[in-house]
Order: structure tokens, then sequence, then C-alpha cells
């Protein structure tokens, strides 16, 4: 019989028999399904050079790796798992340099702590050289996958570039293990934050309480919750995706319960390259000139008198 171990890594090998571990990454019958879209943010359409995604003015993103450490059943980036093509650094550095309006630079990948250190060096040192990148972002899945590859001389490394930002992908309240917080405090020791981007999942964390805990956990280690993502319809993920108006309801309803340090935003991405759209749950009932009827987390309806 397969083992755990025989496609997770350790780590994630060893938590295999929580719940919210097993349902992420071991593989079933659905996963072979082949609904959904290849690319479902058309970032090929937004690919300026090899693995330079630039959708929006002030940032790009630029994805260094097919490798994870994770695989995530619902990853959005299933084509890359076998087309990856590389990146091209000096191409990439080239164009952000002509391009003044770009401030920030999102490393992605893959998982970028997939590299070695010295890959990692090279990357930042290049983007640290341009002038008007003010600030960085890494996004990883190495809290949740692979927690021990994070180091104080990993992170004293980080410290030699631009203010950088890492944003941590986690699902569910079981990733949060003491490892994890280990590696989280690591990072913020170096004085870097951590934000967090989750993925709402049907059977994994669809619920109120799972994301109150997740939420509220994260930021009791220090992670400030930033986006709860819709899930987007690529490859054999239609099997994980929530209705929107189900996503609302469970935001109205967080939004009433916990503090606001640990509300996400709701985010999904338009098909079709579109990009990014928040949307928050129905507040305004109507509105008669300077008068708005406004419906409270409570269902509740109040005036409101604008100016
Ligand atoms: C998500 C994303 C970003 C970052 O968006 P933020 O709202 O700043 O987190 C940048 N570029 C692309 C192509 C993205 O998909």
């Amino acid at each position: 019989m397969k083992d755990a171990k025989d496609f997770l890594n350790g780590y994630l090998a060893s938590l295999i028999h929580k719940r919210g571990i097993s349902s992420q990454f071991v593989l079933s019958f659905e996963d072979f399904y082949k609904n959904g879209f290849n690319d479902p943010l058309s970032e090929e359409n937004f690919t300026k050079k090899k693995g330079l995604i630039h959708r929006y003015p002030d940032r790009v993103v630029l994805t260094v790796t097919n490798r994870c450490f994770a695989y995530c059943r619902f990853c959005f980036r299933k084509k890359n798992w076998q087309d990856f093509e590389g990146f091209d650094l000096d191409g990439a550095v080239e164009y952000i340099d002509r391009h003044k309006t770009i401030r920030e630079v999102l490393i992605s990948g893959g998982d970028p702590l997939t590299l070695s250190d010295e890959g990692l060096k090279r990357i930042l040192s290049k983007l640290n050289s341009i002038k008007h990148i003010r600030f960085l972002r890494i996004g990883t899945r190495v809290f949740s996958s692979n927690p021990s590859k994070i180091n104080k001389n990993f992170t004293d490394m980080l410290k030699n570039y631009k203010p950088i930002w890492i944003a941590a992908h986690i699902n569910h309240p079981d990733e949060i293990t003491n490892d994890f917080k280990k590696a989280v405090s690591c990072v913020l020791n170096a004085g870097i934050p951590v934000i967090s981007q989750s993925v709402l999942l049907k059977g994994i964390n669809d619920n109120v309480k799972i994301l109150e805990k997740l939420f509220c956990k994260l930021v009791e280690v220090g992670v400030k919750p930033y986006y709860l993502f819709g899930c987007d319809y690529a490859l054999a993920n239609g099997v994980f995706r929530v209705p929107i108006e189900q996503a609302l309801d469970i935001m109205n309803r967080l939004r009433g319960k916990i503090s606001g340090l640990c509300v996400p935003t709701f985010a999904f991405d338009l098909q079709e390259g579109g990009g990014k759209v928040v949307i928050e749950p129905d507040r305004i009932v109507k509105r008669k000139g300077r008068v708005y009827i406004i419906r409270n987390f409570e269902g509740k309806e109040f005036e409101y008198i604008d100016v």
C-alpha cells in the first residue's frame, strides 16, 4: 500500500492524520476529473518576459520556480507543474527598469523558498538594485509545508534588501503547529511582517467556526489575515468552489463576530484576466438623496445621513 510519505514531504506526511491537512493534499478520484481552465487568470496574456506577469501598474509578479513543498489539490497554477519554462531574470530586471511605475515585485512560484539560499539571493540582489522598486513581497507556503527551512541564517539574509513582506498561504487551523509558530516568530524577529492569504475551499474551511479559529490564531501568532480568495476555476478545482453568496454570508458573520484585525478581505480573480475584485456583503438597502438605509452585520436596517 502507498504511504503518505510516497507523495508528501516528511513534514506534511507527519501531519496526515489531521483532517485539515489530508483534505488539502491527498488526492481523491475527483482530482482526475479535468474540469476548469488551464490558465484561469489568463496570466499568459500579461506575461512580459518569461516568468514576469504585469497586470497592475505598480506591481509585478515574478514566478521563479514551479517547485513547491506542498502541491495543493486546488493549485491555480497547475499548468506550471508540467509546462514551466523557467524565468528570465535579466529580461525581467531590464523590463522593470524600463517601467518606472512599478514599485513592488511579488516573488512567487511554485514556492520561491524551494530555491537554495544562493538562488534566492541572486534574485533579491538584482531586484534590489532597481531604484524605483521600493519593497518586495514573497509568496510562500513554507510555514505550512516545510517550516524548518526558516532559520536565523535565512532571515538574516533577508534583512540585506529593501523592505520585504511575506505572504503565507494557509487555509486551515490544523496547519498552525509549533513548528509553524516557530518559523513565523523567526521571520517576525527579523522585522519582516507576515500576512496571510487563504482560499475558501468547500469541505475544507467553508464554515465560520473553522475560519474564525484560523484567522484569530493567525493574529495571535503575529500574522495579519490579508486575503481570503474565492477558489479559482483551475483544472480539477470545481469540487472546491464555494458560491459567492455563501462566501459573502460567511464574511458577514465573521465581521460581526471577531476582531476586525482578524478579518481578511474577500477577493477573487475574474476569469479572462479581469484582475482581482473585492466583494463585500450587501450593506446599502436603498438611498434617497443624502439618506441611506444600511444593513448592519445583524441584518438590522439603519438610516445614515450622508454629507
Ligand atoms: C494578486 C496579484 C497581485 C497582487 O495583488 P495585491 O492586491 O497587491 O495583493 C499582483 N499581480 C498579479 C498578477 C496578481 O494576480
